[in-house]
């Protein structure tokens, strides 16, 4: 079924909740997935691989940033955003280099020039912190949070990445758009996928790179866990592998884990390419981003699944800048849920 839009009907009053959230939400993630895939296509070569050089994905983190920021300030001047970067370091003479390349980016994605302090000040509108004051709890009742580049190392390694756009109100994630250049499109040979989620309003697959109509994502709907296929980071160090293998084999899963970077994980449990995406926490000190969790959460669990923690309980978006309240995360096709948390449960005990 092609996405009709989102104006109310010819003579009715009523507009769907959210609707222009959406689609600033959706036309600035692509922006920014375009400027992401210049930098890569133009700064990622062979020879910055080999030498572990991280200085393209700055510069695409910095770029992603400031024009999500520069789109969301103008349509919505009086919402703040919580990203995840700053730009205290790259207003630093040492860095005028990146600093100039970045603007060209910027400048580039947008189709117009643009000053440094433009570009500064967009990157600078994301560095808000949700607390009203320090020590306290307090969050401001409505914020959108943005990961600029989820995923650095699979943008590096050419590999799976997101730009994770999500509008928080009153401590609940209210909207998610999550672009995924390297998944594949379904049905189509080209890669770039952008899922959109509004609460109460399903999840919808766009092809990324033009306006063009999606159709509804699905969660799969095998409720054998032995069928299922389970997703995890790549990176041993934010999940831990050696605790999801004997989950799995609880399970009777017999499928090799699809390890990804990013919340790709999430759009592919979305989408129904795997049941189970497994971040098990492999320290007790660490809080998980609002940012690496809110767009992927709503566009599983709009597509019919469910999303906890491993101790099964909601995740809690009503406390500044992480999942004080969580840890790790568990998410799935919903049917499966359960049973899934039981065999996490048996074995983190
Ligand atoms: P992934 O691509 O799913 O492995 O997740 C990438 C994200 O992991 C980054 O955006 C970081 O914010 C986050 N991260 C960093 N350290 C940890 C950790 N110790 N445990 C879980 N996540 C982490
Ligand atoms: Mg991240």
């Amino acid at each position: 079924m092609p996405i009709t839009n989102t104006k109310s009907e010819p003579g009715s009053t009523k507009t769907t909740p959210w609707a222009r959230e959406r689609q600033a939400a959706i036309d600035a993630v692509r922006l920014a997935a375009r400027a992401c895939r210049s930098v890569q296509q133009r700064l990622v070569t062979p020879e910055t691989l080999q030498k572990k050089d991280r200085s393209p994905v700055t510069v695409a983190d910095f770029a992603s940033q400031a024009v999500v920021c520069a789109h969301l300030a103008a349509q919505f001047p009086q919402d703040r955003i919580l990203a995840e970067e700053n730009a205290a370091e790259l207003r630093q003479d040492a860095n005028a280099a990146v600093r100039k390349v970045v603007v060209e980016q910027v400048a580039a994605a947008i189709g117009k020039p643009l000053t440094e302090s433009q570009v500064l000040d967009w990157i600078d509108r994301g560095g808000h912190d949700t607390k009203g004051s320090p020590g306290s709890n307090h969050s401001p009742q409505r914020f959108w949070t943005l990961d600029p580049i989820d995923g650095t190392k699979g943008f590096l390694r050419g590999e799976q990445y997101a730009i994770a756009l999500a509008l928080i109100e009153n401590g609940q994630v209210a909207l998610g758009a999550l672009a995924c250049p390297n998944l594949p499109f379904a049905g189509s040979r080209g890669t770039g996928v952008l899922l959109v989620a509004a609460r109460g309003q399903g999840t919808q697959a766009l092809p990324l790179w033009e306006p063009a109509p999606g159709q509804p994502a699905h969660v799969a709907t095998a409720s054998d866990t032995a069928q299922a296929r389970f997703c995890e980071s790549v990176e041993s160090e934010h999940s831990d592998q050696a605790a999801s293998k004997q989950i799995a084999q609880l399970l009777h899963i017999t499928a090799e884990p699809l390890r990804m970077d990013s919340q790709a994980k999430y759009a592919t449990v979305a989408r129904g390419d795997a049941s189970i995406y497994l971040r098990l926490p492999t320290r007790a000190d660490y809080r998980e981003k609002i940012w690496d969790h809110a767009a992927g959460m709503i566009a599983v669990e709009e597509a019919g699944g469910r999303v906890t923690d491993v101790d099964g309980k909601p995740l809690d978006f009503s406390r500044g800048s992480t999942l004080a309240n969580n840890r790790g995360i568990i998410a799935t096709n919903g049917s499966i849920h359960d049973a899934v948390l039981h065999a996490v449960r048996q074995v983190l005990r």
